[in-house]
């Protein structure tokens, strides 16, 4: 599986460390116990298309945002993660 990065373009899925699910929310300061409990500890496994933080630590060290299909490992992009994300290289 090769994932664009943003910064060296494409690489092997070996020079990346997976970080986890780039769709979770980050709760209010104030919210609940559960809803800290949830974003800290609850993970879905979902089939097809999904967004996920993969770091590129072999190279740029970049924190990369991918959207894949975890049954095929299609690629379909990636953007820098957070505020500095523009576009999807693909
Ligand atoms: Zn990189």
């Amino acid at each position: 599986m090769l994932i664009p990065c943003p910064h060296c373009g494409p690489r092997e899925v070996s020079e990346f460390t997976y970080i986890g699910d780039a769709t979770k929310v980050r709760p209010a300061p104030d919210a609940s116990a559960d809803a800290w409990s949830d974003f800290v500890h609850a993970r879905r496994n979902p089939r097809g298309r999904h967004a996920e933080h993969w770091q590129h630590t072999a190279g740029c060290r970049a924190i990369v945002r991918v959207t894949r299909d975890t049954v095929t490992h299609a690629v379909y992009g990636a953007s820098l993660a957070g505020p500095w994300g523009e576009g999807e290289a693909r």
